[in-house]
């Protein structure tokens, strides 16, 4: 069950059909894909390295990153992804915690690492796969490791998730089921990090005999996104929410023309998408949008939120029911179990909230080289995931917050989110982010960053605030930033915003 054998299937069926292309370019079709990752998976097995060993790939978006990782798995092994932005001490971390052997980048780390990581830069000049060509992918089984997947470390130090083969094909299930209809013409356009857990959507496509599409600006570029859209149909991806955000700004302030026929879906999640950019991003892409909910644990396979579910919010601000509301983040996916729990495990009754928690095919086998923390998040074969929620009667699932979020003032529970989405109501703020800081009566208080469109009165926001909210809940302070500070996958960085709160100020107004 190595989720190689999608590679072969889709060489054998369309040997010619593309398989990648970048930016606008035809990289390469099937059969040729796949004669370089077999070339790539020999020249591992000539290296030495054994089935179930771990090969780290800390590289940018680019078309190797494709031969790499398919070629680690067509050789047995496991791929450990590294964000690309993380600073070499931080790679050093991740190899010699996941105990890898070789690490392939398109970069030479600028100090002596500590872990004994062979490098491979598939980029080096005359560089050729040695060994003999694989014929076909080493065997493994459902249960072997695949993906070691590195949690950002928003809420501490990184720990990698094992997911294993069965995992990663259960995560093509849910998305070929329930995220989108994949027909062979359409292209998966990665804009995302290959190394988050959006870059192994590329499973179900490769599984489908679709073209995957790195863009030639290795990431995200708004004027690149316009021109693929504009010269490609039947294009997919995934986007995090702020990166949704980002375009329709782009698209409004440039009054750019967009071929919208070609676009097929826009996938998001990662992060709370709020209700104002949500009506902004269907009034933009029309009903193109479908949004998951997962994490590194159950990568992208929690739940989804189809186009259909998405109609409400396409109508006006004026007809919107509840302006107030969370955007839900839509119904569990069938193929996994939910429950909303409390903290000893009993299941809590719709409505009302807890911690939510999945059981199922795609949660990882436990966090690789950590059985307390494996324990600590794995109980009686449920993942618990951190996060706060409550499932309605209809099965639709609301994410309230991240319990490590929450700010406890007073005794009493605030969720950042709900601050959040009130923020953004008022038309001069951007992007807003709602923290905790110590207060010696109160526990915590509140306080609340954000970036703005046009000079704003913090008194006057206090005011939209007070207006909207229970007074204890509305922020104490109100810190202005030129941006929120994002993470690779442009998830705003909480900790970055404690930590200046723990320093003297400077750009703040309060
Ligand atoms: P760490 O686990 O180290 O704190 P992280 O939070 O960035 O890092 P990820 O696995 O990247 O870990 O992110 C998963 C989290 O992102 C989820 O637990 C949830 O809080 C949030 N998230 C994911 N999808 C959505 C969504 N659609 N809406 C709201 N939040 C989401």
């Amino acid at each position: 069950m190595n989720i190689a054998h999608y590679l072969d299937h889709s060489a054998r069926v369309g040997p010619t059909r593309p398989a990648l292309y970048h930016g606008a370019a035809l990289h390469a079709t099937y059969a040729q894909l796949q004669a370089r990752v077999q070339a790539l998976g020999g020249h591992f097995v000539k290296l030495g390295l054994t089935p179930g060993e771990r090969v780290a790939i800390y590289m940018k978006n680019r078309p190797a990153y494709l031969d790499a990782l398919l070629a680690t798995w067509y050789a047995g092994l496991v791929v450990v992804p590294i964000n690309a932005k993380l600073h070499w001490r931080e790679v050093d971390y991740i190899l010699e915690d996941s105990g890898s052997r070789l690490l392939i980048s398109d970069r030479t780390p600028d100090a002596e690492l500590a872990s004994p990581a062979v490098l491979l830069r598939l980029d080096a000049p005359g560089f050729a796969a040695d060994g003999e060509p694989l014929a076909e992918p080493l065997h493994r089984a459902s249960r072997d490791p695949a993906w070691i997947f590195y949690t950002s470390g928003t809420t501490g130090r990184p720990k990698g998730a094992a997911l294993s083969h069965g995992n990663l094909a259960c995560m093509a299930n849910c998305y070929l089921t329930n995220v989108d209809r994949v027909e062979t013409d359409h292209v998966l356009a990665h804009f995302a990090p290959l190394s988050h857990g959006s870059g192994i959507y590329l499973i179900p496509y490769l599984m489908r005999g679709c073209a995957n599409l790195v863009p030639a600006s290795a990431g995200f570029d708004e004027a690149e996104f316009v021109d693929l859209v504009n010269q490609r149909a039947g294009l997919a991806m995934f986007l995090a929410p702020t990166m949704i955000r980002r375009l329709v700004d782009h698209l409004e302030a440039e009054a750019t023309p967009l071929a919208l026929e070609h676009l097929q879906a826009i996938v998001y999640g990662g992060g709370p998408m709020y209700e104002r950019d949500l009506r902004d991003a269907l009034a933009t892409f029309g009903p193109r949008l479908v949004q998951i909910y997962g994490q590194g644990e159950s990568p992208m396979t929690i739940s989804v939120m189809d186009r259909e579910a998405h109609a409400p919010y396409a109508e006006t601000a004026e007809t919107t029911a509840d302006r107030q509301a969370l955007v839900p983040v839509g119904r569990p996916h069938p193929q996994v179990e939910v429950a909303i729990q409390d903290r000893q495990g009993n299941p809590l009754p719709a409505g009302e909230e807890g911690e939510i928690c999945v059981r199922g095919d795609s949660v990882m086998l436990g966090y690789w080289n950590n059985p307390a923390a494996t324990r600590e998040a794995l109980r009686d074969g449920w993942l618990r995931t951190g996060d706060i929620g409550r499932m309605e009667v209809d099965g639709t699932l609301y994410l309230t917050d991240r319990v490590k979020d929450v700010i406890i003032s007073g005794g009493t529970n605030i969720y950042p989110r709900e601050v959040e989405e009130v923020l953004l109501q008022h038309p001069a703020v951007h992007e807003a982010s709602v923290v905790g800081t110590p207060h010696p009566e109160w526990g915590e208080e509140v306080v609340a960053f954000v970036s703005l469109h046009r000079p704003l009165d913090p008194a006057e926001l206090d005011r939209h605030c007070l207006e909207r909210m229970a007074r204890f809940k509305r922020p104490k302070r109100y810190e202005v930033l030129e941006s929120l500070p994002k993470n690779a996958y442009g998830k705003i960085v909480k900790t970055a915003l404690r930590q200046r709160l723990a320093r003297p100020q400077q750009e703040s107004t309060s």
